[in-house]
């Protein structure tokens, strides 16, 4: 089963691609991970799309979708595969659709997780998140433990995003309702949305998830 988790930043699309990863046997592929990490291990393109990604704008649709291209070439989970953050833009879901056809795939769900605006920005300049296994914190509902270690896999690399900031995050929001919300009417004349409420708890969008892919 191949799927898109669809929905602003801070929506809880991560997290709720982790449980599918744990639950499922899923594969994640997170554009916005495979971007930061050419950041850190310091590629050109990692230098190039370092300032556009920490203004909150998007990476152009040529780069992200190569990410993607090489992943969906170099691994074959039988699980399947969840997109987190991928595809934003109509060019981006028209490359996505050419790509599993030509590997002989189908997609089989868009989740669509909505989220108010207020509660973004409460939630994502509250995050922080472990650098080595991805578990995310949040000041208000889940504080990052007292020793400072992750309680996932004890690293001690939990770090704040340099996006999660108001300034980058409104940035981020016009990307999303500008350029990604079109995607949700795209997939629906498609016959492929399923909606979901992200405001609910983490147990409760996941139960919802579920329900949503049968
Ligand atoms: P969030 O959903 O919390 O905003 P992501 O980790 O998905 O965060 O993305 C962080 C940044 O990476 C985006 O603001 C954008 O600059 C870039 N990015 C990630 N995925 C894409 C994509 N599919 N197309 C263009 N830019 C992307
Ligand atoms: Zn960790």
């Amino acid at each position: 089963m191949n799927i898109i988790l669809l929905g602003p930043p801070g929506a809880g699309k991560g997290t709720q691609a982790r449980k599918l990863v744990d639950e499922r046997n899923m594969v994640q592929l997170s554009t916005g991970d495979m971007l930061r990490a050419a950041r850190t291990s310091g590629t050109e393109m990692g230098k190039m799309v370092a300032a556009v990604m920490d203004r909150g704008d998007l990476v152009t649709d040529e780069i992200v979708i190569g990410l993607i291209r090489e992943q969906l070439e170099s691994d074959n989970p039988g699980g399947g595969y969840i997109f987190d953050g991928f595809p934003r833009t109509l060019a981006q879901a028209d490359a996505l659709g050419r790509l599993l056809l030509d590997m002989g795939e189908n997609l089989d769900c868009v989740i669509e997780m909505q989220v108010d605006d207020d509660a973004l920005v409460d939630r994502i300049t509250a995050r922080a998140t472990c650098k080595d296994c991805g578990e995310v914190y949040n000041d208000n509902t889940k504080p990052i433990p007292a020793d400072g270690k992750c309680s996932n896999c004890g690293s001690s690399q939990i770090e704040r995003r340099a996006d999660d900031n108001e300034e980058s995050l409104r940035t981020r929001l016009m990307a999303y309702y500008k350029q990604t919300s079109p995607l949700v009417g795209y997939y629906y004349a498609k016959g492929d949305l399923k909606s979901v409420d992200g405001l609910a708890s983490m147990d409760e969008v996941a139960e919802s998830i579920a329900r949503a892919l049968g």
